[in-house]
């Protein structure tokens, strides 16, 4: 269906002559609650000027039956004008009024408007995600972000529902069984901005006011949602706080009055995605209302993502991109600014940017060593193309780079720009040098050299110090050395550290300059004593690999625990953060053997106080424990890691995040028949430590090793899916039951997601996780061959969203040999006209393999 395809050149001509004054679109789904109705009654009422009248264009609508269309007055054959995809709009007026009727299918794949039934109480719950371009599946619209509009949603529903939208609802009439809830129209927001929640969800208001600089005073109701069984769970306190933090501070720097109205925070279930900055309804994955203890880490990233979306209502919502090559535009800045606002807002989440350092920036760097990299501002031929970039580069790359823009043009010039942006651009759409402008009248520096070398290229630098000094120990040089194509301005920091009396690492020295060519002299580091260890990017203003001199790196080797940038040797300290970011991407580059890290994970992981850095690293040495090790010695390093595991879960403070994180670190490494009978006796209750909740979401972790290893039945899980009849638990059970080592669990599981297309989007991701496991790559080998043959198929028939969870999930990552690297390069040279977006997600996994062989081959060496 090639019109499904937007592209850039139809979006722009459409734009070049069509103009939109309104939408009106109700939206009928009073029998929702009905599983054998497939379909809802959307009914679309678009306004419109045409600049060349006699023209032709077209409305974008994704619906199995459209049952009118009437333009100016004149009946359409929908026969005639409609291809599935398209509504062919024959010949235009000055002023055209388009109405069209239609049958559009609820979604299972959280892609248009999700239906959910709830097993815990057979509540059916609904709501619409639609970025980029999946409003067209719930009514006919424009769908390109620069033909914006003020919307008009009425939604008929059952009478007991609650319904939400964009804008406040005016007026709710009941009809009987039913009951429809007129919106009133919104600001002029894009399509894919628009968004309907609608079921019996939990609700609790609050209420923001402040007064503005004017002497006005600004209003914003509040309101959190959530499922009713999750209810009990639903800290909303704690999401309200964040917010009103947030609306703080976000008042105060952009000083430009929110501009939706109300502020609904949605959490809703089978979420393909963290949130989405719907204007005035932000929708949330609801795995961030946490059924069982989770660490302070889970918390931040929640905080993160509240005030990512919140950001949006500036950047992204009251100023758009105009196409997606721009997204970035939005997504770097929130993404920046979820870190920013955590600190700037006064949350309680101080770690915001050793997280980033941590986190945000592996993503970014791991996506920009894939060959299909691309720079941060894009080449975005049509929607396909969109809907792979909301990508590490976008996203975490754009924010590092703004985070490095704001050290080098100044907070104050930052902030200032994005002020007068937002005045000069407030409803409208903008490109790259609508912002480049703003900045560069504010700071005074020409970006056009910056935004060349940073954004419009692609590619990371690496920087590496090095050192020469004299025979007393002193200093003669240093200098930082840059890698890498193109070489970048960068403004860093080098730090010097040396050991103090109790073997911390400290640091002694900082210098703040620019590193602009292939080397850098640090020249004030000259005369100054040897220290043990350089860090070229301290505190973390740039974008960069960091490498070390010989003597930092076996520095590091037995110091990297005590590493601290204040005084404190055991907080959290973001030159650790970077150390550990440091060796995790020479341990991926092949520079360092896999049983170095891990060496140094099994030593220092134990003291490390940041339990989100923590966490990161149980990630990435189970990571290289999958596919990074000497294969030959795999089983050895798994009984060290789960041995460590166990010794830190039972020296952890009780009831602490870090024993938490340890226990699902068991979980995770557990192969040893005595560990995993620890397991099953903490689950039986015959086992026990001190502190220790085994929770449900633990249970469940203990029961995914138990069940992966052949140690769990059928019959315990479903004994086990009785006592937590969740929509979590379903999820939960069925990865379980993928996870069984068994030729038949693995068949049944391929089977339900590649060749049915039966499972919503959640059970979808639970059979893949179950499926694909290191520890079983036996009982998976079968599956590389049918998995390219079924490429191309599942690429043309599955939904976009899923299609993705497929190529990525199911790509033989465990089979790391030289043969399956040469199945993936023989479908790619047989394939050359695959889409291109299939082709991309299949080189990235090649790319990930590849560089999984060459880890191998350094730790087999
Ligand atoms: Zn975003």
């Amino acid at each position: 269906m090639p019109g499904k395809n937007l592209s850039r050149e139809e979006a722009r001509d459409r734009a070049a002559i069509i103009r939109v004054e309104s939408y009106r679109v109700h939206l009928d789904v009073s029998a929702a609650a009905d599983p054998g109705r497939p379909t809802f009654r959307s009914t679309t009422r678009i306004s419109f000027d045409c600049a060349e009248p006699g023209a032709t264009s077209f409305a974008d609508l994704l619906a199995p039956e459209v049952v009118s269309v009437e333009l100016n007055g004149l009946a359409l054959d929908p026969a005639e004008v409609f291809d599935g995809a398209r509504v062919a709009l024959p010949v235009l007026a000055a002023h055209n009024e388009l109405t069209v009727v239609a049958e559009c299918a609820y979604s299972r794949t959280g892609e248009g408007l999700h239906r959910f039934v709830d097993p815990a109480d057979g509540e059916t719950y609904l709501y619409t995600h639609y970025e980029p371009a999946d409003a067209r599946r719930v009514f006919a619209n424009f769908e390109q972000p620069d033909l914006k509009a003020p919307f008009s949603f009425t939604v008929t529903a059952p009478a007991a529902w609650d319904v939400y939208a964009n804008a406040v609802h005016e007026r709710v009439t009941d009809e009987g069984a039913a009951r429809t809830w007129e919106f009133a129209p919104t600001r002029p927001i894009s399509t894919y901005l628009t968004a309907v929640v609608a079921g019996p969800y939990h609700v609790v208001r609050d209420h923001y006011t402040r007064e503005l600089p004017d002497g006005t005073r600004l209003e914003i109701p509040l309101a959190a949602t959530c499922r009713r069984s999750l209810a009990p769970h639903f800290d909303a306190d704690e999401i309200l706080t964040v917010t009103k933090q947030g609306l703080d501070f976000f008042h105060q720097e952009f000083d430009y009055p929110y501009p939706f109205g109300k502020y609904d925070q949605c959490f809703v279930p089978e979420y393909n995605i963290g949130a989405m900055e719907n204007p005035g309804c932000v929708t949330f994955r609801e795995e961030f209302v946490f059924r069982s203890k989770v660490t302070e880490a889970a918390y931040e990233s929640r905080a993160n993502v509240i005030l990512h979306e919140m950001a949006h209502m500036w950047f992204g919502d009251l100023v758009t991109m105009k196409w997606w090559d721009d997204l970035w535009l939005k997504e770097s800045f929130a993404d920046f600014m979820g870190s920013y606002a955590q600190i700037g807002a006064g949350t309680r989440y101080r770690s915001a940017w050793i997280t980033f350092a941590n986190r945000r920036k592996a993503w970014a760097y791991r996506q920009d060593q894939f060959p299909t990299t691309h720079p941060i501002t894009a080449d975005i031929r049509d929607l396909e193309d969109a809907k792979l970039n909301f990508d590490g580069i976008t996203y975490a790359k754009g924010a590092s780079v703004l985070k490095q823009l704001v050290a080098y043009v100044g907070r104050d010039a930052f902030f200032e720009g994005a002020r007068a942006y937002f005045r000069k651009h407030a409803f409208g759409n903008t490109v790259l040098t609508d912002l480049l402008d703003a900045l560069e009248e504010t700071s005074g520096r020409d970006l056009r050299a910056w935004s060349a070398a940073w954004l419009q290229t692609s590619g990371v630098n690496t920087l590496t110090p090095e050192l020469v000094h004299d025979a007393e120990g002193r200093i003669t040089e240093l200098a930082v050395r840059q890698d890498g194509t193109p070489l970048r301005p960068h403004r860093i920091a080098v730090g010097l550290y040396d050991l103090d009396a109790d073997g911390a690492l400290l640091r002694t020295d900082r210098y703040e300059l620019d590193a602009a060519g292939e080397r850098t002299v640090v020249a004030a580091a000259a005369g100054r004593p040897v220290p043990a260890l350089v860090l070229v990017n301290d505190d973390d203003l740039t974008y960069c690999k960091v490498r070390f001199d010989e003597r930092s790196l076996e520095t590091l080797r037995t110091g990297l625990g005590g590493l601290a940038d204040g005084a404190d040797a055991d907080g959290p300290s973001l030159a650790r953060a970077l150390a550990w970011s440091a060796v995790w991407n020479l341990t991926r580059d092949g520079l360092m053997p896999t049983r170095d890290y891990l060496d140094l994970v099994l030593r220092f992981a134990g003291r490390e106080s940041d339990v989100g850095v923590l966490q990161s690293l149980h990630q990435q040495a189970g990571g290289a424990l999958a596919v990074y090790a000497d294969p030959a010695r795999r089983a050895e390093y798994g009984t060290a890691l789960a041995e460590c595991a166990l010794r830190e879960l039972s020296q952890a403070a009780p009831g602490s995040d870090h024993q938490l994180a340890w226990a699902r670190f068991l979980a995770d490494t557990a192969e040893r028949a005595d560990h995993l009978q620890l397991l099953r006796g903490l689950l039986d209750g015959t086992g026990r430590i001190d502190g220790l909740t085994v929770d449900q979401e633990l249970r469940w972790s203990f029961w995914l090793a138990l069940a992966a290893h052949g140690e769990a039945t059928a019959e315990e899980l479903a004994a086990e899916l009785e006592r937590d009849n969740t929509a979590g638990g379903r999820r939960q059970r069925t990865q379980c039951l993928a996870a069984l080592p068994t030729p038949e669990a693995k068949a049944a599981a391929w089977a339900a997601v590649v060749e049915s297309d039966e499972l919503p989007n959640a059970l979808v991701e639970a059979e893949i996780a179950g499926f694909n496991r290191p520890g079983q790559r036996e009982l998976t080998a079968p599956y590389a061959a049918p998995y390219f043959e079924a490429l191309e198929t599942v690429w043309a028939e599955r939904s976009i969203e899923i299609a993705m969870r497929i190529v990525g999930g199911f790509f033989p990552r465990y089979q790391t040999t030289p043969e399956t690297l040469a199945a993936t390069d023989a479908w790619l040279s047989t394939h050359p006209d695959a889409a291109p977006a299939l082709r991309r997600l299949v080189l990235e996994c090649r790319d990930d393999l590849a560089r999984a062989l060459r880890a191998q081959e350094c730790d087999t060496q």
